[in-house]
């Protein structure tokens, strides 16, 4: 991977041999949504790192709020590495470390560094003070330490209802950063929590939690996103006051940020259960789920987090610089195929009717080992409605009235008429074709013509339905904020060459000249395949 100012914080402490055991790192989820394009930054810097420096990597669960968790989360989020091409070397819960956690937070009592307070929550934030002005110290902030661990001994016994006492770090209420005016570390919860169930009534707080996930498991570098800066002097507080040795560091890196797209997983929730997503793999989605349902393939994703790289100062990337390294991993890889998105019925007038031919047609120009198919060509065909114009545009080199075109793979067509519907719209095309120019034989070229174009032959086709997707979502204009448009996808049914029929769910095709497609993982059946678009072949891209 891509070096960045990580790497070289990792370069020094290695020089100063800050560190007595192997560089490690971890990637923390809360098991409460599915991951998306934003923890695959994450999941690709902790476990790119740690296999840079020859070091570990600990998949945690970040599961000591017992509110919100579930094991369908905790099942995805472990495909999802997986997917993505990483292994974890220890498959951690950070509920495992509450015993150890409880054992800390009486330790710090002992060390005269924490107290039972009796304020509210909303007492709390009231005394907290503002950026400008001091917050007030707690009545409760001088019990002696006999009293504090009794009082926390009967928390953890359940003898309190929620939100009737905390145990608070004894720091500094006057303090310029917030986070450091002594804040809640353990609260009364009377939840069953996923994997403890009723063994606890007091939980931690993140705050408290993290530092010590991280110094039990022996990480060096502990790294997340910006918006924990704050917090990480209390972090080093918890860590400096338990006197623990080897202490990890925690380094804080830039969110991803994309356009187009709705990103946190409270926020796709939302599209969930507003049924706007068909489900958390919902092709449209940027969740991992998501996007591997729509065909994006594990290198594209490593290869996009590699190249936007690591870096201390929030950023937005445009969508469509993912959709180049989509493309850049499928491009050459996948078979070709004909397919004709939105039909228009093409008839050859000179050619003999009920007559099909079998022309060859490669698999993969790209790779010459893909081999040779044969695909029907007879008098009725289909071609794309935007490969005809009745008055053509500048420099419109395909079908019009008057002009030739080569049909791909198969004969050059003069368009001469066109029939139209009552309502003007143009339903037939009526072609000659000349029998000297079939493809791949000695001539066939000899005239110039400059539009090629794919078709289908009529008889023979299959009706496909097919996904067609725009972004999820816009800014609003008003907020900025982005929002889900309900245009984001198109429902088609195409006519696609015969073979197509046979698709097996997860294959990825290129429609020839239209872009690539794969056959959806989840609405396909033996025989009737239904296709995801994955993205177009151009880039919209513009720098
Ligand atoms: P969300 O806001 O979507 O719920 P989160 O940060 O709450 O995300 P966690 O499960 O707590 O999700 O995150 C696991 C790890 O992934 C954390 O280390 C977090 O910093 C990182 N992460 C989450 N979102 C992004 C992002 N957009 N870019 C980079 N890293 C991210
Ligand atoms: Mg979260």
């Amino acid at each position: 991977m891509e070096s960045n100012f990580i790497h070289d914080i990792i370069d020094k402490d290695l020089e100063e041999g800050k560190y007595t055991h192997e560089i490690t790192t971890r990637f923390p989820p809360e098991p409460n949504g599915y991951l998306h394009i934003g923890h695959c930054k994450s999941i690709c810097l902790n476990f790119g790192t740690a296999k840079k420096y020859g070091g570990k990597c600990n998949l945690r669960y970040d599961d000591t709020n017992p509110v919100n968790e579930d094991d369908e989360f905790v099942g995805s989020i472990e495909e999802d590495v997986k997917w993505l091409g990483f292994s974890w070397d220890n498959l951690n819960k950070a509920s495992n470390y509450f015993d150890k956690m409880y054992e800390c937070a009486v330790q710090l009592i002992k060390l005269g560094k924490a107290y039972i307070c009796e304020y509210s929550a909303d007492q709390i934030r009231e005394t907290r003070g503002t950026l400008t002005e001091p917050g007030k110290n707690s009545p409760w902030r001088d019990r002696s330490v006999e009293e504090n661990l009794a009082i926390f001994e009967d928390m953890k016994n359940g003898k309190y209802a929620d939100g009737e006492r905390v145990l608070r770090a004894k720091i500094d209420m006057a303090s310029p950063n917030m986070n450091m005016r002594d804040p809640v570390i353990y609260r009364v919860m009377h939840v069953t929590h996923q994997n403890t169930g009723d063994k606890w009534c007091i939980y931690p707080m993140y705050d408290f939690a993290h530092p010590l996930e991280d110094a039990i498991e022996g990480i060096t570098h502990s790294l997340c996103t910006l918006e924990f800066e704050d917090h990480r002097p209390f972090y080093n507080w918890v860590l400096e006051s338990l006197g623990w040795k080897e202490a990890p560091q925690q380094i804080e890196f830039a969110k991803l940020n994309l356009t187009n797209t709705i990103m946190s997983k409270r926020n796709i929730k939302k599209l969930v259960l507003e049924g706007n997503a068909e489900g958390w793999d919902d092709p449209r989605l940027c969740t991992i789920a998501g996007m591997r349902r729509r065909g994006y393939t594990p290198a594209a994703l490593r290869n996009f987090c590699d190249a936007i790289g690591v870096a201390k100062a929030n950023s937005l990337i445009d969508m469509s610089q993912l959709e180049v390294f989509v493309r850049d991993d499928l491009n050459g890889k996948v078979d070709n195929k004909m397919v004709v998105l939105k039909p228009l019925k093409l008839i050859i007038d000179n050619y003999p009717e009920g007559q099909i031919e079998m022309l060859p047609i490669e698999n993969n120009p790209a790779d010459e080992n893909s081999g040779v198919r044969e695909i029907p060509f007879g008098r009725e065909l289909y071609v794309e409605q935007d490969d005809f114009m009745e008055v053509p545009a500048k420099k419109y080199f395909r079908l019009f009235p008057g002009n030739e075109v080569r049909l791909k793979n198969a004969y050059f067509v003069t368009c001469n008429s066109i029939v139209k519907d009552e309502a003007g719209n143009v339903t037939e095309l009526h072609c000659t074709y000349d029998p000297d120019t079939k493809s791949g034989t000695p001539g066939a070229d000899a005239r110039k013509v400059k539009g090629t174009i794919h078709w289908v032959e009529a008889s023979t086709a299959v009706d496909l339905p097919v996904r067609q997707y725009g972004y999820l979502a816009y800014p609003n204009e008003e907020t900025g904020k982005n929002e889900f448009d309900p245009a984001s996808r198109e429902d088609l049914v195409v006519k696609g060459e015969p073979g197509l029929k046979d698709a097996n769910p997860g294959e990825r095709f290129q429609f020839f000249r239209n872009g690539y497609y794969i056959c959806d993982t989840v609405l396909s059946k033996p025989g009737a395949p239904v296709f995801n678009q994955i993205v177009g072949l151009k880039s919209s891209w513009k720098k």
